[in-house]
């Protein structure tokens, strides 16, 4: 989010139109002029002469002002846009353990909430501000050359608007600072709620639930509240200010009139252009404080996106060739000890087994395995190699995770197999065979092409782990690592899958079970126990 201001480079379309049709009133305005002087003097050739010209540049400013308006709500589209992918991308760029530790619905509040504000109270304001400048200085430029003394009073009022905008964004800042944060809490307080419909329903909770809904609904109005009171407020002062300058100015050209400094055709144009110091000078008065208000939400989307640590990765990774060993491995979830001191050496192509009692470290040790987290003391070695150093994008790319939780995008079943990567139907074909799916690919008609719905609700839990197996196969990862893989399938089907994945030649297969099935524990190397913080390998 930093270095925002290439965001505004596309603002020079806006820029160049807004530039046009203040040059069409410039030049308008000095139509107006000549035309009423004609009149006043009574002669009708000059007098038709510039109201033909009058005429003409006022027609010529509809179409400009029409391609200025496409033209601004395109570049905001366009600039927003822009913004909220290359958010995605920084979210994307967070280290899954603390992306993991944090509340998802920060994310989803920055991306739907925090750029609404931020595009009606940032960027439209600046391309706002920008339109202000334009007008305001083509109107100053417009009646300095009417009147001098003019251009004087322009000044002040500038100096003495920003002064005020200044000062009255102030308190805005921290409210809406605090209600973005709100905001996110509140996102996921709904999103908790919604997903445990059954619960709340099958357990008589919805009373509570409503009652604790309406007490933290409250409390986000208030602040809103809060917020529109100090809004009308600065509004209401400006507004007198507005007032102010409007009078002032048409008291000092009256006053020159009168004087016989300036012509009668000179009050007409700078009445006609009153608006355009009036004007901007509000919407400058109005933007400034909005512009600074959002400053807290960046602040605070950054802080979203930040890395706490940051760990320069420098070595890739091709293959594993010997092992993965664990030297005095300890890691804690904050200060919850899970492993201690652990050794174990995990051999190439070797099958092993992870039991222990629930809640012991088993999916804690696979995290580490799959670089999710990094161990607080020891080390983990990838072929002697230190595996916090090895990049991601090699190691992920390697390895293939059956996980408890599996994902499934609303699409073909071929995409979810393939994770939209290139595999022949061949290939598919026998992922699919071993992972036991064919008798799901030929039930429905439309075979690989059939949809799975939303995070896979037609699909049932074992079809699922069974798509999840297939993923793994696909991939030709030389690492397995599987966490309560089989928990959803009868053991008849768990019992044939696991063999097919224990007969995989040369490939590295760790797996993490609470059921150990008696027909394939021999087709294991070694079984490793995990509990009381530490990993033991008691032979098979
Ligand atoms: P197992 O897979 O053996 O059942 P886990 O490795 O999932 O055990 O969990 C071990 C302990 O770590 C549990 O007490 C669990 O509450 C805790 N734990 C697991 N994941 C997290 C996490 N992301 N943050 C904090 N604590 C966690
Ligand atoms: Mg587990």
């Amino acid at each position: 989010m930093k270095k925002r201001f290439r965001y505004f480079i596309i603002l020079y379309r806006v820029f160049l139109v807004m530039v046009l049709v203040a040059f069409i009133s410039f030049k308008l305005s000095f139509a107006i002029f000549d035309t009423v002087n004609a009149s006043t003097s009574g002669d009708w050739d000059a007098f038709w002469d510039h109201a033909k010209w009058m005429m003409i540049f006022a027609f010529a400013l509809m179409p400009a002002n029409i391609l200025f308006s496409y033209l601004k709500a395109d570049t905001i589209k366009r600039i927003i846009t822009r913004m909220k992918t290359d958010y995605l991308s920084a979210v994307f760029q967070k280290n899954i353990s603390e992306f993991q530790k944090d509340n998802n619905q920060q994310y989803v509040s920055a991306m739907t909430n925090d750029f609404n504000l931020i595009e009606k109270d940032y960027v439209e304001q600046i391309i706002n501000i920008i339109e202000a400048i334009v007008n305001f200085t083509t109107a100053i430029l417009i009646i300095t050359l009417i009147s001098p003394i003019i251009l004087l009073i322009g000044l002040g009022i500038v100096v003495f608007n920003v002064i005020i905008s200044t000062l009255s964004s102030k308190p805005i800042k921290k409210h809406n600072k605090e209600r973005s944060e709100m905001m996110g809490e509140y996102g996921g307080f709904i999103k908790e709620i919604l997903s445990a419909f059954h619960i709340i329903k099958t357990n008589d909770l919805e009373a509570r639930i409503v009652d604790n809904y309406r007490d933290r609904s409250e409390k986000v109005q208030h602040k809103k509240y809060i917020i529109d009171k100090i809004m009308s407020f600065i509004y209401a002062i400006q507004n007198a200010n507005f007032s102010l300058i409007f009078l002032v100015l048409m008291f000092v050209v009256s006053y020159l009139t009168i004087q016989g400094v300036i012509l009668f055709a000179g009050v007409v144009v700078v009445a006609q252009n009153a608006d355009n110091i009036v004007g901007p000078v509000s919407q400058i008065s109005e933007a400034v404080p909005r512009i600074f208000s959002v400053k807290a939400i960046f602040n605070r989307i950054d802080q979203t996106l930040k890395n706490q640590t940051v760990y320069e990765e420098t070595l890739g990774f091709d293959n594993l060739n010997t092992n993965i060993q664990l030297n005095n491995v300890s890691f804690s979830y904050d200060d919850n000890e899970i492993l201690k001191d652990v050794n174990l050496n995990f051999l190439k192509g070797k099958k092993y087994l992870v039991i222990g009692p629930s809640g012991g470290g088993k999916s804690t040790l696979l995290r580490l395995l799959r670089k999710y987290f990094a161990p607080n003391e020891g080390q983990i070695l990838v072929d002697s190699q230190n595996l916090n150093d090895i990049k991601k994008i090699d190691y992920f790319s390697k390895i293939a995770n059956i996980e408890q939780q599996i994902f499934l995008f609303e699409d073909t079943l071929r995409n979810n197999l393939t994770l939209y990567k290139d595999y022949s139907d061949e290939e598919i074909y026998d992922a699919i065979k071993r992972a036991g799916l064919e008798d799901f690919v030929t039930k429905h008609p439309d075979g690989l092409d059939h949809l799975i719905l939303d995070n896979g609700k037609n699909i049932s839990g074992g079809e699922k782990s069974r798509v999840a197996i297939a993923r793994g196969l696909l991939n030709h990862a030389e690492i397995i690592l599987l966490d309560e893989a089989f928990a959803s399938l009868d053991p008849k089907s768990a019992t044939a899958i696991e063999a097919s994945l224990l007969a995989l030649k040369g490939v590295t297969v760790i797996n993490v079970s609470h059921v150990i099935l008696e027909d394939n524990k021999s087709l294991y190397d070694d079984i490793v126990m995990v509990k009381n913080k530490k990993a033991v390998l008691m032979s098979a």
